[in-house]
C-alpha cells in the first residue's frame, strides 16, 4: 500500500506507537518486555513470550519464532527511562502535538486518538499527570502562548471548549453534573455543519488556567462504576474539543473573515475484548457497543488512509466511508475526512502479547 505523508490534500492519517514502562505489578511478576523498537527505521517488533515451549537451551533465551514486525510513522520508546532513546511526554508533544497545532492555525481540523487496551497508557499520553503533563495540557498551553504572543493587530482569536463522552452508544455532556437517570443528548445533523450534539455545553475560555479548570471538571464527571476487570471510564470514549476561531480584520476594506478549526483529542475506550466470564448482561452489551465504535473507527480510518479514497481517486474507486455505523465516527465525521488531519496513537503495554498484537494490527490497518 502506498505510504502517504501529511500534506495539504486532507484526509491523511498518521499512525504512531508508544510503549509504556513496566508497572510495579508487572515487575513483581517478573514480566518480560516483548517489544523491540528501532527509533531510526520505526520498526516495532513483537516477540513471542518466553515459555517452556519456545525455550532455546543453547542461547538460554527464547527462540525467536513467529516474531511480528510493524512499521509506523513514529515510534515512542517510553519503556526504559535510562535508555537514550526514551520518549518523554515532551518528545511526544514536539513530534506530533506541535505540528497538529500548526495545522489548526492554518485552518485545518485535527483529531488525535489514543487507542489501546486498558492500562496501556492512553490517559497518560493524552492527559498525563500534574508533574508530567500529556498532549492535552501541552496543546492548550501552546495554543494560548501562540495567541498571547500574536503581535498582529488585525487578527483576533476566540477559544471555546466542549467535552463529552460516548458511552454505550449514548452521548453525555461532561460539563454537566451526572444525574440519575443519565441525561443523554441527542444527535442532530445540520446541512452546513454536519452531525452535532444538540444542547452540548460549549464554554468560552480566556486562557490556559481557565481551560484546564474545565478539563478537570469534565474528567470528574466521567462515568465511574466498576467491573471486575476495569472501571467504566475505561469503557467510554472521551472527546475533548477545542474550537479555535481566527478573526481576520482587513484594515483597508474593513471586512472581517473567520476561520474555525476544531481540535479533537480523544481518549478511546479500552480495546480489550469483553470477556464473557467477566461481563454479562448490561456489561456485555456495553462491551459490544464499545467494540462497535472501535471497529467502525478502524474501518473509517482504513478507508480514509486508502489511497483510492479522496480527491485523487476517481469516483469509480471511491470507497464509502462508514461514518454512520457508530455514534463516535458519525460525530467525528468533520474531524476525520476532508479538511482535517488525523493521528492515531497506538498505546501498548510491554508484556501482553495477545492484546498488543491486536492493537498493532488495528493500527496497521489505519496506515
Ligand atoms: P489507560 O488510559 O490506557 O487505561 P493509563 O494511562 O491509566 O492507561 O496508564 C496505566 C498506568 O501506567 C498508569 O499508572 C500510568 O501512570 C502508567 N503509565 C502509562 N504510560 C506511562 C509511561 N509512558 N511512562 C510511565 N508510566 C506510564
Amino acid at each position: 500500500r502506498e505510504r502517504r505523508s501529511l500534506d495539504n490534500s486532507g484526509g491523511n492519517v498518521r499512525v504512531v506507537v508508544r510503549v509504556r514502562a513496566f508497572l510495579p505489578r508487572e515487575i513483581n511478576k517478573g514480566a518480560q518486555c516483548l517489544i523491540d523498537m528501532d527509533p531510526v527505521t520505526n520498526v516495532t517488533k513483537l516477540l513471542v513470550p518466553e515459555s517452556a515451549e519456545n525455550f532455546d537451551p543453547r542461547t538460554k533465551g527464547r527462540k525467536v519464532v513467529e516474531e511480528k514486525s510493524f512499521t509506523f510513522d513514529n515510534s515512542f520508546w517510553s519503556h526504559d527511562e535510562a535508555d537514550e532513546h526514551y520518549a518523554h511526554q515532551e518528545d511526544v508533544y514536539n513530534c506530533l502535538g506541535e505540528e497538529f497545532l500548526d495545522h489548526n492555525f492554518e485552518g485545518y481540523h485535527t483529531c488525535i486518538f489514543a487507542y489501546g487496551q486498558t492500562g496501556s497508557g492512553k490517559s497518560y499520553t493524552m492527559m498525563g499527570t500534574p508533574e508530567r503533563p500529556g498532549l492535552i495540557p501541552r496543546t492548550c498551553e501552546d495554543l494560548f502562548q501562540r495567541i498571547e504572543s500574536n503581535p498582529s493587530p488585525n487578527i483576533s482569536y476566540s477559544v471555546r471548549v466542549s467535552y463529552f463522552e460516548v458511552y454505550n452508544e449514548h452521548v453525555r455532556d461532561l460539563f454537566v453534573p451526572r444525574r440519575d437517570p443519565p441525561n443523554y443528548l441527542k444527535i442532530r445533523e445540520s446541512p452546513t455543519e454536519g452531525p452535532y450534539v444538540k444542547d452540548l455545553t460549549e464554554v468560552p475560555v480566556k486562557g490556559y488556567i481557565d481551560l484546564m479548570r474545565y478539563m478537570r471538571m469534565g474528567d470528574l464527571n466521567r462515568t465511574t462504576a466498576s467491573t471486575k476487570m476495569n472501571d467504566t471510564s475505561s469503557r467510554s470514549h472521551a472527546v475533548f474539543t477545542i474550537m479555535l476561531k481566527q478573526i481576520h480584520h482587513d484594515m483597508e476594506t474593513d471586512e472581517t473573515t473567520e476561520r474555525l478549526a476544531r481540535i479533537r483529542l480523544v481518549d478511546l475506550a479500552g480495546s480489550e475484548r469483553a470477556k464473557s466470564t467477566e461481563a454479562t448482561g448490561q456489561r456485555l452489551r456495553e462491551g459490544s457497543n464499545i467494540n462497535k465504535s472501535l471497529t467502525t473507527l478502524g474501518r473509517v480510518i482504513a478507508a480514509l488512509a486508502d489511497p483510492r479514497h479522496g480527491r485523487s481517486g476517481g469516483k469509480k474507486h471511491k470507497e464509502i466511508v462508514p461514518y454512520r455505523d457508530s455514534i463516535l465516527t458519525w460525530l467525528l465525521k468533520d474531524s476525520l475526512g476532508g479538511n482535517s488531519k488525523t493521528a492515531m496513537i497506538a498505546c501498548i503495554a510491554p508484556s501482553d502479547y495477545d492484546e498488543t498484537l491486536s492493537t498493532l494490527r488495528y493500527a496497521d490497518q489505519a496506515k
